[in-house]
């Protein structure tokens, strides 16, 4: 079965995943008329990654669908802010915008020297008959003192990755991809998938 569905309705993450799943039928929460909002109240990005796709699993069974699911959360951790955001990444700022979210980043590290951050992915898996599988990428850099580049979203433009030695605001889709915390996390997803 080469169904999978992306417990997510994030353009740039979807857009980021689909490229590295080229063999299979990739459909978002809106191509199945998933629309509720989740709830995401985990205390770690697995867990968040989880109830998003079990609640798309409770979805996809009450419609008879028979496909793989596959959920991502994701966040930037700033060493010098004891790893925060973290799991609040996308409302850092109070509200889902990524300009408020880099601007208070920028504020809070003002005066630290220390400009160390990683950020992180979680992905759950959950197979057409139930069993779940969690991955996990990170991918280590710094964070800027401004913004460079206007590639890929978020907080992009402020992360300066150490594999790559250039900020994520400057890499093509590829280049982000091939280093990225969603990246290593799926090479993972891949695998598994190509060995079942
Ligand atoms: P999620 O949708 O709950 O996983 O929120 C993830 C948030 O973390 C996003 O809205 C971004 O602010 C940030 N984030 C996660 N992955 C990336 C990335 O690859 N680049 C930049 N920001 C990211």
């Amino acid at each position: 079965m080469n169904k999978i569905i992306l417990a997510s309705n994030n353009k740039n993450k979807i857009k980021e995943i689909k490229e590295m799943l080229p063999n299979m039928e990739v459909l978002s929460l809106n191509d199945i008329g998933f629309l509720d909002d989740i709830v995401e109240d985990g205390l770690t990005f697995s867990e968040n990654a989880l109830i998003k796709a079990r609640a798309t699993k409770v979805f996809i069974n009450s419609k008879n669908i028979k496909a793989w699911i596959l959920s991502d959360d994701s966040g930037l951790c700033v060493k010098a802010l004891n790893n925060e955001p973290g799991i609040y990444s996308a409302r850092y700022a109070g509200n889902h915008n990524d300009q408020a979210n880099r601007d208070k980043l920028l504020n809070e590290l003002k005066n630290k020297s220390n400009r160390d951050a990683f950020f992180m992915c979680s992905m759950a898996l959950i197979s057409p008959n139930g069993e779940e599988h969690i991955f996990n990428g990170k991918v280590e850099g710094k964070i800027l003192d401004k913004e460079t580049g206007s590639n890929g979203f978020g907080y992009d433009c402020l992360f300066y990755s150490t594999d790559l030695n250039k900020c994520f605001g400057l890499c093509s889709q590829q280049e982000k991809a091939s280093v990225s915390h969603r990246g290593r996390a799926l090479k993972q997803v891949v695998e598994f998938l190509s060995n079942i």
